[in-house]
């Protein structure tokens, strides 16, 4: 079978957008949690990722960024963690076309590691191993660890889902732009990020959130300089705006785009979007990078 680092030797492999911002479209209200509506609305869930698939995403994600047990925890839904993911890989199975692929989304705990914190580093491997097991048994094709703001802790996650097997693994951290150049929340460089991530056995080197997508110009260009392998790149749609408290990004489904393309020729494999995308944003990249949904 084919494998989504077998495509990319052929084609540049489109991600889908967001999910979040899909989903608050569709009715979810702030403070409800996102990955309930796995269980509670189906068919909604499926929907989103029917349109991203129908847009010319190659993978779309699980709606399980927050599907961890220790992030469930705080919702009071640790015990509901299997049926969550579970479910939520089939549904994104049941939009998937013959040929894309569906990639098991796992994010951070939302919890700091010790010293800094609480969160002892076994815990959040088993959390994420065990997250990501459902996953596979939903029926995911490769797992997605995204929106990592530590590098311990996507270790953590890279670690748990390597144990599990065979299936490809995406580590994604989040960067910020500084004026010495780009670094996650704790403070690690993109060379340290990448020869960590290559040693723990990372079959994709990725990047999202946080970044706008030019930003994420110049990131692609680090990235592709430290690593021969497979990149991939998920900007935000350009940088927030914050008003009475609702976020917005004002970057438009071209600008996006045009900017995909400059990813792309600075070295991405893959490319998505993240927070403020739509099927809209990934439609005019399709159209940009002259790929045929
Ligand atoms: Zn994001």
């Amino acid at each position: 079978m084919t494998s989504i680092l077998d495509l990319a030797k052929k084609k540049t492999v489109i991600f889908d957008g967001a999910m979040g911002t899909m989903l608050m479209a569709a009715g979810l209200k702030a403070g409800e949690t996102p990955e309930l509506w796995n269980i509670e609305k189906p068919s909604l869930v499926t929907e989103i990722h029917r349109k991203y698939y129908e847009a010319g995403s190659d993978v779309v994600h699980t709606n399980t960024f927050g599907g961890n047990a220790i992030k469930l925890a705080d919702r009071g839904l640790s015990d509901r963690m299997e049926a969550i993911n579970v479910e939520a890989a089939k549904l994104a199975r049941e939009a998937c076309p013959a040929g894309k692929f569906v990639a098991g989304d796992v994010g951070p705990t939302g919890k700091l590691l010790k010293p800094l914190g609480d969160l002892v580093i076994e815990e959040a491997e088993e959390a994420f191993f065990r997250q990501a097991q459902a996953l596979l048994k939903g029926g995911v094709d490769l797992i997605s660890i995204e929106t990592m703001f530590s590098l311990e802790e996507a270790l953590a996650g890279l670690r748990a889902a390597k144990r599990l097997g065979e299936a490809p693994v995406i580590a994604a951290l989040t960067f910020n732009r500084t004026k010495k150049g780009f670094f996650t929340m704790m403070g690690e460089g993109v060379n340290q990020a990448v020869s960590a991530f290559e040693g723990a056995g990372a079959d994709v080197i990725a990047t999202n959130c946080s970044l706008g997508s030019r930003d994420m110009i110049d990131l692609t260009k680090e990235l592709r300089a430290a690593t021969r392998k497979p990149i991939l790149v998920q900007p935000n749609a350009g940088k927030p705006l914050t008003q009475k408290g609702v976020t917005s990004y004002l970057q438009t489904p071209v600008e996006f785009a045009q900017d995909g393309k400059e990813i792309r020729n600075s070295g991405a494999d893959m490319i998505g979007g993240c927070c403020g995308t739509s099927p809209e944003f990934i439609r005019a990249l399709v159209q940009t990078l002259g790929n045929s949904p």
